[in-house]
């Protein structure tokens, strides 16, 4: 044992899935008084004899306190351990390296790859790490090193999604290196996209939709009409328009997806007078487009998990069978439904009861044409399934 780890004793129960190797550490380990723990503290897990079970760290984040680092009494929590984590999980994606036609990827997907609370991901030449507590930010030093030593990179950003003093804390994200010049465009399956890694939290783009991006343009755009809700930069309207629709409508009620969206066809050739942006609230939309007998051949549902707008509040977990009645109603008979949730509150079963109660409630009827999850480079733990958050079903209105 090393001096500065405090021990942690654990009960059976808990033991035995800690050494089944679930990752998370769970506030119910923690006795009140561990609260008060510093973040990035070690943790010596050990079973009611005092035997050694795992070597972990205090971080808070609201999947809990903290995660396991290695099940090897013998690790240290060092550079040499951030190093060969950060080694084999750069080898593993290394088709996506030499692949010309991807250029931004994730490298690093926390527990999944052994770290949890940590994620990496690379855009062309620049890797922008996100810390997901205060304690996993305290082992910067060491995990940058690491990186600095495994991956060669033209620059480094970091995004901090954790709070001191219960205020986000927003400084400056570049790390080292050169500074980028952006928008950066890369390229996901020969697409284009424009990204800025030091503009807030979100890039531009979100990674995990990969597969589905290529899937709506390679399997289900061509000469059909498009409703993108929630559309953000536009990007499943850029696959659908590269894919050949007859048009797309994007609708986000934020300001900047209108020129955002237009920069993401202009970069891929694409028509902007052709398409239609629409800066509005989604479920206003719906209600237009049903006034306007409006149909689509395909509508791609993907809201955040929680939303707030001036009218209402949107939760996954309570919404989403509304949300889908609303796309049903202005869905094309055949037409496809490409319904997304990135909510960790709730699996894919009980996704699907949201859907079969939505087209239960409009009378119609569906078959689900194909699921997705995270793609291979969001790599999850098979003792931790709740990681494998993303949840998409095409689902044709037959
Ligand atoms: N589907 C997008 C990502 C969505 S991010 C993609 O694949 O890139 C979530 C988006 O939902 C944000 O851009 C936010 O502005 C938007 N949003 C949240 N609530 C909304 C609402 N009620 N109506 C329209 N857009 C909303």
């Amino acid at each position: 044992m090393t001096s500065d780890e405090v021990v942690l004793p654990v009960d059976m129960k808990a033991a035995k899935k800690l050494r089944d190797g679930y990752p998370l550490l769970h506030k119910e380990l923690f006795d009140p008084s561990r609260h008060l723990l510093k973040e990035g503290t070690l943790l010596r897990l050990e079973d009611e004899r005092g035997r050694f079970i795992a070597r972990g760290y205090f971080g808070k984040q609201n999947k809990g306190l903290g995660w396991v680092l290695t099940q090897e009494e013998a690790e240290p929590i060092n550079l040499a351990f951030f190093t060969g984590k950060l080694k084999a999980a750069l080898a593993r994606r290394s088709d996506l390296y030499r692949s010309t036609h991807t250029t931004a990827f994730r490298v690093f997907n926390g527990e999944g790859d052994g770290i949890g609370g940590l994620t990496i991901d690379y855009y062309d030449g620049f890797y922008v790490l996100t810390w997901y507590s205060e304690g996993i930010y305290s082992f910067r030093g060491p995990i940058i090193e690491a990186l600095t030593n495994v991956a060669s990179y033209q620059g480094i950003y970091q995004k901090k999604r954790f709070a001191t003093d219960g205020k986000y804390v927003d400084d400056k994200d570049f790390v080292c290196g050169q500074e980028g010049e952006f928008p950066l465009y890369v390229k996901e399956n020969e697409m284009l996209f424009a990204v800025y890694l030091d503009d807030g939290p979100m890039t531009g783009i979100f990674l995990d939709q990969r597969d589905v991006r290529k899937q709506i343009r390679d399997k289900y755009a061509r000469d059909k009409r498009v409703l993108n809700t929630f559309s953000y930069t536009g990007a499943f309207s850029v696959a659908a328009a590269l894919g050949g629709a007859k048009q797309t409508t994007s609708v986000d009620l934020a300001n900047r997806s209108q020129p955002r969206t237009e920069e993401q066809f202009l970069i891929n050739d694409i028509q902007v007078e052709d398409e239609r942006i629409v800066v509005m609230d989604v479920f206003r939309y719906f209600a237009y487009a049903r006034k306007k007998e409006l149909r689509y051949d395909l509508v791609i549902l993907d809201p955040p998990s929680f939303a707030r707008s001036k009218k209402r509040t949107f939760t996954a977990a309570k919404d989403y069978t509304n949300l889908l009645r609303d796309a049903i109603s202005v869905t094309a008979k055949h037409g496809v439904i490409v319904a997304s949730t990135n909510a960790s509150t709730f699996d894919r079963k009980k996704f699907k009861r949201f859907v079969a109660e939505a087209f239960k409630a409009e009378k119609c009827s569906y078959t689900i044409r194909e699921e997705y999850g995270l793609p291979e480079d969001f790599k999850t733990s098979s003792s931790y399934p709740e990681g494998n958050y993303l949840k998409v079903l095409f689902i044709e209105r037959t």
